[in-house]
């Protein structure tokens, strides 16, 4: 219930035209994705998909460079807008300190999303504290005991999901389009930096002194797990220290954005980056 002279956004979202209530669903994402190329500040894509999305747009931050990046625009142009992030139990210490930096500096809360305990105890007990290390298999476990099943939970009833993917961070992400029908969740996904260069990032993260996690200027251009997470070396592809001991094929994805094909044909398919580590 809002206090007296307020708007809060349920009500926002309500006085939309109905032209602006979209239901979601494949055609719904596909003229959000256009919208969203037609745009080009970070700010008016944000408002363009609370505008376009009726219900809870919800964001998952890894608090990773791309993902800062996207929650200072949300700070600044859509604040109703849902922030979550996944305590798997094994993050740097520098990472859980940019999550509190970042609510310092925003004023906002980021909801923390824990595994199951149980399901922890009993892997674990199966695999072992370090038996990600020994079989895909038990790694792929990991993580979806982990990460999986906890942002399933974040995600479940929201009617759009944020992410801060990009289009040069691999040849997996090489098509990413700036909008799609999430099957699986039932939602419309939205990448609103995935046309973004590395150059642009930074040059935006600079330009308005967003907090960045400590490791990134120490070669880790792309943070997970500490145990499944090292430095890369110059000239390596930007998520070569993501469980390097894993064959390449097995594609150093966690499973939480490994959702449908893109319904945006025209999404470039950019040259995989490749970057020294920022020194
Ligand atoms: S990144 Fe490593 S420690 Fe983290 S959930 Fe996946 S396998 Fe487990």
């Amino acid at each position: 219930m809002s206090l007296p002279g307020t708007v809060d956004a349920a009500d926002q979202r309500a006085a939309k035209p109905a032209s602006a209530q979209s239901a979601g669903g494949p055609e719904a994402a596909r003229a959000l994705s256009e919208r969203l190329a037609n745009l080009t500040s970070l700010k008016d894509r944000l408002r363009a998909v609370t505008e376009a999305i009726p219900g809870r747009v919800t964001f998952s931050t890894s608090l990773g460079i791309e993902d800062q990046a996207v929650l200072h625009g949300i700070a600044k142009a859509a604040p109703e807008i849902d922030v979550f992030t996944l305590d798997t139990g094994r993050h740097f210490p520098e990472t859980l300190q940019t999550l509190e930096d970042s609510e310092n500096v925003y004023g906002l809360k980021i909801r923390v999303m824990f595994p199951d305990a149980k399901e922890v105890e009993d892997l674990v007990a199966r695999d072992g504290i370090f038996g990600f290390r020994n079989a895909v298999a038990n790694r792929k476990a990991c993580c979806d005991i982990r990460k999986v099943r906890p942002l399933n939970r974040a995600v479940a009833g929201a009617k759009g999901w944020i992410t801060g993917l990009r289009r040069e961070q691999s040849v997996g992400r090489a098509e990413v389009p700036f909008a799609s029908w999430d099957v699986e969740h039932e939602l419309i996904k939205i990448n609103p930096i995935a046309d973004w260069t590395l150059e642009q990032l930074e040059s935006f993260v600079a330009d308005n002194a967003i907090p960045i996690n400590e490791l990134h200027a120490k070669g880790f251009p792309s943070i997970g797990c500490q145990p499944c997470t090292r430095a890369i070396r110059p000239g390596e592809d930007v998520r070569a220290g993501r469980w390097w001991w894993e064959a390449k094929e097995n594609g150093q994805e966690c499973g939480l954005h490994s959702g449908p094909a893109s319904i945006n044909p025209q999404a470039a398919a950019t040259a995989t980056e490749t970057l020294a580590p920022r020194q």
